[in-house]
């Protein structure tokens, strides 16, 4: 098959039309259109840019699709906002059933505290509750929630008590993934989750994810994934990263083998080395500026730590720890430095790396060990400098500072969390909205963030130009000296993955 895109501007060339064969980069013709096959599909770029396809380096497509079947409570501004979508979502739901949701935020709440059961309870008497904040690494259940979890004789650790010993409905950490894991779940549900997560990606530009798997579902994921993938059904790339309870579970189904070729790899294990700063449970050297008693929470020991990278390392997979306060960066480093190697060729790498003052940072391009960022969490956590006090804020997200160290540093959006469009990850990385602005990238490096330096981080070829594969993105402007606050505005108008398109705004 062959494909022309007219009227188009490669990143840092002149217009033109490119011409793609079979899959690949055939040629780019300058000022001029191309002497194609009559049968060629034909894009007309409108002099917009085109881009080596964005790839998103941290994502979880199936709570994206989950979400959109659920409750989303993201831009809830007080309680009774939240009150009212659940008691609409508690009219439409059978007695008994459980309701799920995601998305609140206590520091975007009018009345600025954690909500509790007692908030929720009388709108939801008949169902059992779950609402996972933004973050993903607390969750809010109603009494009947609570009674079924005492049901399951599930202990009381990582529950928040009250001044009577009583659970005041919040669940932080490791105890969140028992209660999700009641929730029903059906394949062919989560098969839908995923082919709804692929559309909104295709549309952001998205020609590759990086799909981290869940704690509480592995198993139905994994066969919604192995199921859309062999019967050619997945329109995108995907990098596949389990958890670390799931390696025997993947050995013994032969998963690997069966995701294991250019479409589709299980490339690693995802470890959880600390919470998030939201919720005050990313783990810090120091307590947090504005709750003087609380460093966070670390879900491992050190040795514990060294004990699960290394069981990823061995089993042959990519290590990919969550680590974002200080504390949890350098336990992270420490682990990952004793099996890495000179160079780190598995390209273990710590997702997040969110607080990164200049001794770790200096650890982290002596070890070679690659980050994933999230550069919309910069614009959207505006509390963020509370949290930490102005000295420790100067180096949160740091990117120019990595970049400039040469740490392989790739683009994400951890959707559902952030927006999954690469274009306003970029916008995010150059704008940063105030925090540590020195901190700023270039558009040239914010590029990076989302093609070469994911490629690598995923272990993809470096491969551009004359060639190399066609995963493209079209933009809808020509981008190149743009003011950053413009890129906001811009739309991706179409997505091309192989050398087929899979995405067209027109
Ligand atoms: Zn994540």
């Amino acid at each position: 098959m062959t494909l022309v895109i007219e009227d188009c501007k490669l990143w840092g060339r002149k217009g033109g039309s490119l011409v793609v064969e079979e899959g690949r980069i055939a040629a780019f013709v300058e000022g001029g259109t191309p002497k194609v096959r009559s049968d060629a599909t034909r894009i007309s770029g409108n002099g917009g840019t085109v881009f080596m396809g964005f790839i998103d380096t941290h994502c979880h497509p199936f709570e994206y699709g989950w979400l959109r079947r659920n409750l989303d409570l993201k831009g809830t501004s007080n309680l009774t906002g939240i009150r009212l979508r659940l008691s609409a979502r508690a009219r439409s739901t059978l007695p008994g059933a459980w309701i799920a949701g995601m998305g609140w935020d206590q520091e975007r709440l009018s009345e600025a505290r954690m909500p509790t059961r007692s908030d929720i309870d009388d709108v939801t008497p008949n169902n059992p509750v779950v609402l996972t904040r933004v973050c993903g690494h607390i969750g809010l259940l109603n009494s009947r929630a609570l009674q079924e979890m005492a049901n399951a004789a599930v202990g009381l650790e990582g529950y928040d008590l009250d001044s009577r010993g009583t659970p005041t409905g919040i669940v932080r950490e490791s105890a969140l993934p028992p209660v999700l894991a009641v929730l029903p779940k059906s394949e062919a549900a989560m098969t839908s989750d995923l082919l709804t997560a692929e559309v909104e990606a295709s549309k952001s530009g998205l020609t590759t994810l990086h799909c981290i798997i869940s704690e509480a579902a592995y198993q139905e994921e994994l066969s919604a994934l192995v199921g859309l993938h062999s019967s050619g059904s997945l329109s995108l790339k995907y990098k596949v990263y389990i958890p670390a309870a799931a390696i025997g579970y993947v050995e013994d189904r032969r998963i690997r083998d069966r995701l294991n070729d250019d479409k589709v790899r299980l490339s690693g294990v995802k470890i959880y080395a600390d919470g998030s700063l939201g919720a005050r449970t990313a783990a810090l050297r120091e307590p947090y500026a504005d709750d003087p008693g609380n460093s966070g929470l670390l879900r491992y020991s050190q040795d514990a730590l060294n004990q699960a990278v290394e069981a990823a390392h061995d089993a042959g997979f990519q290590a990919v720890v969550h680590a974002i306060g200080d504390r949890a960066v350098e336990q992270a480093l420490e682990a990952i430095s004793r099996v890495s190697g000179p160079g780190n060729e598995r390209r273990h790498r710590i997702e997040h790396a969110s607080l990164l003052p200049p001794d770790l940072l200096s650890r982290m391009r002596k070890h070679a060990v690659r980050a994933t960022v999230q550069p919309l969490f910069i614009t959207s956590d505006t509390w963020a400098s509370e949290r930490l006090g102005p000295e420790r804020a100067r180096h949160l997200y740091p990117l120019r500072s990595m970049l400039k160290a040469g740490i392989i540093a790739s683009g994400s959006s951890d959707s559902p969390i952030e927006s999954m469009s690469p274009i306003l990850g970029m916008w995010a990385s150059m704008v940063r909205s105030g925090v540590a602005p020195e901190e700023a990238l270039s558009m040239s490096e914010a590029v990076a963030l989302y093609t070469s330096n994911a490629r690598s981080n995923g272990g993809d070829p470096e491969e551009e130009g004359l060639g190399a594969r066609a995963d493209l993105c079209l933009l809808d402007s020509d981008v190149e000296g743009m003011h950053p606050a413009l890129l906001r505005k811009v739309r991706v108008s179409a997505t091309v993955v192989g050398g087929e398109p899979v995405y067209s705004a027109s």
